[in-house]
């Protein structure tokens, strides 16, 4: 199975990957309609407020988890952004919230 590369999403169904083309390396969530890759703020800030619809909880600890998930993506190694940079989940803080999705 694939992921997204800058969000790690399954892509699993053709709507999951970006403009529905399935060699796409993006989710849908991913891209602006004309195909591009949204900025690391946007797709950091996108990843927050997944994480707090899911997990609940405070933005701060949304952020932690978002932060360690787009560390651990190689394309963000390369695309390093502001909001990349601060407190990060542990392993086991991360793991556990993945293990609630
Ligand atoms: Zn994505």
């Amino acid at each position: 199975m694939k992921n997204c590369i800058t969000c790690g999403m399954p892509l699993e169904k053709k709507e999951d990957f970006a403009l529905g083309d399935e060699n796409a390396k993006f989710c849908a969530y991913c891209v602006n309609p004309d195909g591009s890759v949204k900025s690391g703020e946007e797709i950091f800030n996108g990843g927050v407020q997944f994480f707090l619809s899911v997990l609940g909880g405070d933005k701060s600890f949304a952020e932690k988890i978002t932060r360690k998930n787009m560390s651990q993506l190689p394309y963000w190694q390369e695309h390093s952004f502001e909001s990349l940079h601060g407190d990060m989940a542990t392993d086991e803080e991360f793991q556990a919230a993945m293990a609630r999705l």
